[in-house]
């Protein structure tokens, strides 16, 4: 029975999803004015293997994760390379696809823009109104945070004492420094007609809608990265409580950040990594590997020397897995069973809260099992069963094995056999030179 730890409640509670064997999912995407970094990777690849592994629990999920395509930092961009908005986001969301298919990720089932909700976001905003709970002002409209009881519940804060963290903007004219916008009224960049006057919807606001849109009830999981909690997950479910009278996800899930170094990752210090430039030097499964070997509740300190390592450790379990593969194609040996006690091993791991790191664990003991094992039916049953583990993790190499290497493997043995040792010499070197011995 798969658990999951709730930040919601903060702790380890049974997953039961709504509807039988259904899962509605979704995951804060990126702002489309960039390249991606290694921060941003992260929930892109473990909220990846969080659907495969539903779908391998036999769930029909539907993951959604947005695009955020309006914002202040979009807007300044867009002046700065004298373009439009929609010309700079339209690239990076096409880069962004890219990235994640590049991660080895599969695209969500649906990726919402913002600037298609816009109306659905107008009316939303309307009702709050509506329902005293947000109000206009010269600049804008502001959500008002005193009126939801709960506010306060997944950071854990004291409504009362988050007005000493607040900074107070003398500028701003909201009633209450605490209070959040979800619309802000401007011309300067791309904009939109609204009853309040030109402008752009508050970014808290674009995810609740689109939830309320998508899913029209609360969903099961919603994710993202630990520093989205406050104030942005605090706020979607501050406006969802208001509007629909439920927490928008009954399970909140939030990975661990990355730093560099020790240093958290940041544009003013400078250590930005990109994903792109990461790849061109590793492969990218390698780090999925790195990435997944640390509990995704845990920070990760990333450097070079850790990706080396693990480009090392990737190479080791490609080896011998290709090794395996060899053997198995030479004997036409099919690949369709996999060990109960293997997967139910792995049931367990994963289903106390993801608990990949000893999953890893598990596929390297049952490395060291293929690794010595002669009996080919029994060889096919753990190459199964690693490579199932392999798929939900992300990870599982391709392997093709060319006719060529075939006859190469059985004319080595005849010339071992018939003692031509330098054949079966120069035979050896080729087949290792190419990783199948
Ligand atoms: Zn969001």
């Amino acid at each position: 029975m798969l658990k999951i730890y709730n930040t919601l409640t903060n702790q380890i509670e049974l997953f039961k999803s709504h509807q039988d064997k259904k899962v509605n999912m979704y995951v804060c995407g990126p702002t489309v004015y960039g390249d991606i970094h290694l921060g941003n990777a992260r929930p892109v690849i473990f909220f990846d293997v969080v659907k495969r592994y539903l779908k391998y629990l036999n769930y029909d999920v539907h993951f959604v994760s947005n695009i955020t395509d309006i914002d202040d930092k979009i807007i300044e961009k867009a002046k700065q390379l004298k373009m439009s908005e929609k010309a700079l986001t339209d690239t990076y969301t096409k880069k962004f696809i890219n990235m994640t298919l590049s991660l080895g990720s599969v695209i969500p089932d649906q990726l919402p823009k913002a600037t298609e909700f816009i109306s659905q976001m107008i009316q939303y905003i309307e009702e709050l109104i509506e329902q005293g709970v947000a109000y206009q002002t010269p600049s804008g409209v502001y959500f008002r945070v005193n009126k939801v009881s709960d506010y306060g519940i997944l950071s854990k804060q004291n409504i009362d004492e988050l007005t000493e963290g607040v900074r107070i903007d003398l500028e701003s004219d909201k009633e209450d420094p605490r209070d959040f916008s979800i619309w802000k009224n401007t011309e300067d960049g791309l904009n939109f007609n609204s009853p309040w006057g030109n402008g752009r919807p508050g970014w808290h606001t674009e995810c609740a809608v689109m939830n309320h849109e998508i899913f029209g009830e609360e969903i099961d999981i919603h994710g993202g990265g630990t520093d989205l909690k406050f104030p942005h997950h605090e706020n979607e479910i501050a406006q969802t409580i208001a509007h629909d009278h439920h927490h928008l996800a009954t399970y909140w899930m939030h990975v661990g950040r990355l730093d560099v170094d020790q240093i958290k990752m940041s544009k003013s210090l400078g250590n930005i990594t990109l994903v792109k430039d990461l790849l061109e030097a590793y492969d990218p499964y390698a780090f999925r590997l790195l990435m997944v070997n640390h509990h995704y509740r845990q920070p990760i300190n990333y450097s070079e020397d850790l990706m080396i390592q693990f480009a090392k450790e990737y190479d080791k379990i490609k080896r011998t897995l290709k090794k395996a593969f060899l053997m198995l194609s030479l004997e036409k040996i099919s690949l369709n069973e996999t060990d109960e006690e293997i997967m139910k091993e792995f049931e367990s791991i994963m289903d106390d809260d993801f608990n990949i790191p000893n999953v890893l664990t598990l596929i390297y003991d049952i490395l060291k099992q293929i690794n010595k094992e002669k009996d080919l039916k029994r060889l096919s049953v753990l190459y199964q069963s690693v490579k199932t583990i392999l798929e939900i993790l992300g990870i599982m190499p391709l392997f093709q094995v060319e006719d060529e290497v075939l006859v190469m493997y059985r004319d080595w043995e005849h010339a071992r056999n018939a003692k031509n040792f330098q054949l079966a010499d120069e035979l050896r070197d080729e087949l290792n030179k190419r990783g199948w011995i």
